[in-house]
């Protein structure tokens, strides 16, 4: 492939630490390959404990004696603002890495992903500015004095912080907690997943090209080894995760085994879409779908979970199995495309598995489950748009996130059930509901155990509200002032006056 001898040529792949790349002491490395046909796409060193090191220490200097927490916000804004256009100016080769490298459509890299990541710098370029800090005027006594007091609340940056992306999403992911690290004076070491860090660690030369001093900015491609060095480094004052449970539980112990610092945690979710039988039911069926298969449902909102009125549950079937079984499979490249390919071989074995119990354990497979048979497809990590009825809440396929494109269905009768079924989970993540009453998606948003509701929609983000989950989905949200919060410690100043009164 043309695109791809071209890409080749043109990734960076060393790890970008104090303003430039420079070798890994680490010796391990890891191939990407493209999961459409596993042609290998880059080489890269996995950085161990010593090159994190490095670069925390880069990010401490930067922080502790450089300029960008020193800097008037305005001058920052604008450097950001650069960052954010510069992004943007490089949306193809950006998005056509990572549909290289995830296998999600390229249109959608491109016109979402990357277009995204420009946003979320230039938001949070724009949002520190509107924070503002709090005054509060009191009266008090100090050693049998009446005195008058203004305490001021002003925000500070908390030093280095050190960032854990996932693979489903990395340039998305990354710069939306890029964005308000940065916005408010931060240095920081961001760790992408090493199944999908091309895109990301290509962000170096940009911050460089932008006016982001160095050190402020380290990238590094490390795995799991790389990620326990970043989360137990003493230099590291702040640590902001994204990915699934049990590595979140492990960074919340080895944190609170090495320091006393809050951490954010945006972990797994096994979202339930509610659909009423007042629901637009077209409508509905192709938002159900879309809220599954879309980037071949390893998204963490992925709605896996369809709680289907009774009333209506044929007919909402037929109309959802012909939206599933109309969609075309094929390389990420290619624009008729609608299903791509999952992100490993290994993935998709693990999804697989997951289908093959559901099967054992009596689920009825109504539509996929299996590789695609075209056997254009037959090299590469295909899987067709999955759906099960007859689940019980005890199979695994019920309880578990499967982050692949496999759509559960349970049915109900009351809204008191679907309540009941939806927060039937140890995650809390996000849902959906559908239906034509507006009371009713109200009474259900509320009682619905999740951090995000969507009504008839999904998906759907204003940058301003917050994103994260309950129970076992993380702690802590993204998004407007929860992350500019999140990146700064407050601290009060309190100034007794008038001034003899002391
Ligand atoms: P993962 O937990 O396996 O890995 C996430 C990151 O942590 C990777 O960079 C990995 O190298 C690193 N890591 C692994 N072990 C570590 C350790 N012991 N210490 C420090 N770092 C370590 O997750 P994944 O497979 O990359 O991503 C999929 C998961 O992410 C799913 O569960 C998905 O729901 C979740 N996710 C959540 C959100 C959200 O916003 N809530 C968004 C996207 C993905």
């Amino acid at each position: 492939m043309a695109k791809l001898d071209e890409l080749r040529v043109q990734i960076k792949t060393d790890p970008f630490i104090d303003g430039k790349r420079c070798k890994a002491i680490a010796s391990a490395t890891h191939t990407s390959l493209n999961p459409a046909d596993q042609e290998p796409i880059a080489t890269f060193a996995l950085a161990g404990a010593k090159d994190m090191q490095r670069a925390v220490q880069a990010a401490r200097q930067a922080f502790d004696s450089g300029p960008w927490p020193r800097m008037a916000t305005k001058e920052r804004v604008k450097i950001l603002n650069r960052f954010a256009e510069l992004i943007q100016a490089n949306a193809t080769q950006l998005g056509t890495i990572e549909a290289c490298n995830v296998g999600k459509l390229l249109k959608e890299c491109i016109d979402h992903d990357v277009a995204r990541a420009s946003a979320n710098i230039r938001f949070f370029a724009s949002a520190v500015q509107q924070q503002g800090d709090e005054t509060f005027f009191n009266d008090a006594n100090f050693l049998g004095k009446k005195i008058k007091t203004i305490s001021v609340t002003k925000r500070y940056p908390i030093g280095v912080a050190g960032l854990i992306a996932p693979w489903n999403s990395p340039l998305m992911l990354s710069t939306w907690k890029l964005g308000p690290c940065l916005a408010t004076g931060n240095c920081c070491v961001l760790k992408p997943s090493p199944w999908a860090l091309l895109s990301v660690l290509q962000l170096g030369e940009l911050a460089n090209e932008a006016g982001i001093p160095p050190g402020v900015l380290n990238i590094v491609p490390g795995d799991a080894e790389g990620g326990k060095a970043l989360v137990t480094d003493p230099l590291v004052d702040r640590i902001s995760f994204t990915g699934s449970v049990p590595v979140g539980k492990a960074i919340a112990q080895a944190n609170a085994a090495t320091r006393v610092a809050p951490i954010s945690l945006e972990l797994g979710g096994k979202s339930p879409t509610v659909v009423f039988a007042d629901a637009d039911l077209d409508f509905a069926a192709k938002g159900v779908a879309r809220g599954i298969f879309r980037s071949q449902g390893q998204s963490c909102v992925a709605g896996s979970r369809l709680l289907l009125q009774d009333s209506v549950y044929d007919a909402f079937m037929q109309r959802l199995l012909k939206e599933t079984e109309s969609m075309k499979i094929g390389s990420q490249f290619d624009p008729e495309s609608n299903i791509g390919p999952l992100i490993t071989k290994q993935h998709l074995e693990k999804v697989e598995g997951f289908i093959a119990t559901a099967i054992d354990a009596g689920a009825k497979l109504t539509t996929g489950g299996k590789r695609p048979d075209d056997p254009k497809l037959s090299q590469g990590n295909f899987l067709e748009p999955t759906i099960f009825e007859k689940v019980t809440t005890e199979m695994n396929i019920w309880q578990e996130e499967v982050f692949g494109p496999v759509l559960v269905v349970m049915p109900f009768g009351t809204t008191e059930e679907a309540i009941a079924l939806a927060n039937d989970s140890r995650f809390g993540l996000s849902s959906s509901v559908w239906t034509t009453n507006l009371e009713r998606a109200l009474a259900v948003a509320n009682a619905i155990e999740a951090g995000m509701v969507w009504i008839n929609s999904h998906f759907v983000r204003d940058l301003r509200a917050p994103f994260g989950g309950v129970k076992e989905s993380g702690i802590g949200s993204e998004g407007g002032r929860y992350s500019l919060e999140f990146f700064t410690q407050p601290k009060m100043i309190c100034l007794p006056y008038p001034v003899e009164s002391c």
